[in-house]
């Protein structure tokens, strides 16, 4: 914890750590020792850890990157994070990410863009989003772990701009309460590490029923570390045609059949399979997310949390609205409440909101034709290229950002686990993921297969 704590001392260009709790670390830290001393400890016991900024931590700001939440400070703690200091985990602060977790390259926070530890000639590069802080910080060695939120891919893609390890579980495997919302149907909280033991590790310690979260599912939580025997002889791995986009560097296309032989070396068995509806996962994401988050951040109002405007002499409760959420909300986040309440509008709701919840159904049925065909796995790039440079993208159309979720939006849109395992180096010397996409609550098998590829 304590070298922790000066390496985040020295990497303030980074701007990963924007709320730093270094006295509550030295006091976990130090209950930590007293619990490994007694021969009872389980293994996050005094494992200094990293908390995206979405994460609500009692007593600790917790801002969600944007404004409106400025000076919040929460009456409770997240079920995840409690799990983790129930077993003994240390907190060495929250992590920056996009603004309410919209974004993929965490240039949409408050606190101003988070710089990624790798580096080509002088460039300052993205390390992704919404995740960005989480994945820069491990990635940098500032924690040995950290907390992520994945909705449309902000665990795997920032993950794989970093060279770190993250998953994405089951949606229902991990609580949502106490996680500020941004798309409840799509939310999910997982685990960003250096290896896939360290993921399987922390997943467990992260998992838990929670009568707290409806959607919180009640299934036992296996061993998950226990389930990395490295033995995936006979397994069945799709390679989805779909994926196959027209244009992909060939590099992505490279490190994809790279990663197809290390599995059949290790005796699966390769399928060429096809989900057919993948060309309208985007769209469906851009209907549905948007939607769900108009809805949850009708909550900010200046009222009930953080940020409130000032009112001019003559000024009601609808400016106080207007005005708060106006100054409170950056752009990218304003944009997605017009296009959410435009999807929902009562003129527009079948046309598009609706057609997009039939899309996403199309998207699950497709997984699931795939594994009732025994498939165990299927294996994609995590992302379409590596990670860009600092205002490169920003700058461009929004859509050209959305873009960089073309492989990981279906995850979400059908519920299922996916994990993004760091497979190499593009020319330029920047790491490359691939992303594994498992059956539903078989996380275990997930990370056996990921583990093979590490
Ligand atoms: N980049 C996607 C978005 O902006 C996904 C974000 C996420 O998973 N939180 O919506």
């Amino acid at each position: 914890t304590e070298a922790c704590l000066s390496e985040i001392e020295g990497a303030g260009a980074l701007n990963a750590f924007v709320h730093k709790t270094p006295e509550i670390a030295l006091e976990q830290a130090k209950a930590a020792d007293t619990r490994i001393k007694s021969g009872d400890a389980p293994a996050m016991c005094g494992i200094p850890l990293g908390i995206k900024d979405l994460f609500a931590t009692k007593g600790v700001a917790t801002q969600a990157a944007s404004n409106i939440l400025e000076g919040f400070k929460p009456e409770y703690e997240s079920t995840v994070t409690q799990n983790l200091w129930d077993a003994g985990a240390v907190m060495l602060g929250k992590l920056s990410m996009d603004e309410f977790a919209m974004g993929s390259s965490n240039e949409t926070a408050c606190y101003g863009p988070v710089v990624n530890p790798w580096k080509v000639d002088e460039r300052q590069l993205t390390p992704g989003g919404s995740s960005g802080g989480s994945a820069a910080a491990v990635a940098a060695d500032l924690c040995l772990a950290a907390t992520g939120t994945d909705t449309g891919g902000s665990i795997r893609q920032p993950a794989a701009f970093t060279g770190i390890v993250g998953i994405k579980p089951t949606y229902g495997r991990v609580s949502r309460w106490g996680v500020v919302a941004f798309a409840s149907s799509l939310d999910q909280a997982g685990p960003m590490t250096k290896s896939v033991r360290d993921a399987a590790i922390m997943l467990g310690t992260m998992c838990s029923h929670d009568p707290k979260d409806s959607t919180s599912a009640d299934i036992p939580v296996p061993d998950f570390e226990a389930a990395l025997t490295g033995d995936i002889r006979g397994k069945k791995i799709g390679i989805p045609k779909e994926y196959r986009l027209e244009g992909m560097p060939a590099e992505i296309g490279k490190l994809w059949d790279d990663g197809i032989a290390m599995l059949k070396d290790a005796g699966a068995e390769i399928v060429d399979i096809s989900l057919p509806h993948t060309k309208y996962a985007l769209p469906a994401y851009y209907v549905v997310a948007p939607a769900e988050a108009s809805s949850n951040l009708a909550r900010y109002d200046g009222v009930r949390y953080g940020h409130r405007a000032k009112l001019a002499a003559g000024e009601g409760i609808v400016d106080m609205y207007e005005k708060t959420r106006a100054e409170g909300f950056g752009p990218e986040v304003q944009r997605r409440v017009m296009i959410g309440t435009y999807v929902l509008s009562a003129g527009f709701y079948d046309a598009y909101y609706n057609r997009a919840r039939k899309v996403r159904a199309l998207i699950k049925r497709d997984f699931e034709q795939v594994f009732a065909q025994g498939i165990d796995a299927i294996l994609t790039p995590a992302t379409p290229s590596s990670a860009f440079g600092l205002g490169e993208m920003a700058d461009a159309d929004p859509v050209a950002m959305y873009l960089n979720d073309v492989f990981t939006v279906t995850v979400n849109l059908a519920g299922l686990p996916g994990i993004s395992v760091p497979c190499g180096l593009d020319s330029k010397g920047l790491p490359l993921g691939l992303q594994l996409i498992g059956r539903p609550w078989e996380e275990g098998d997930l990370l056996n297969h990921a583990h093979v590829l590490e």
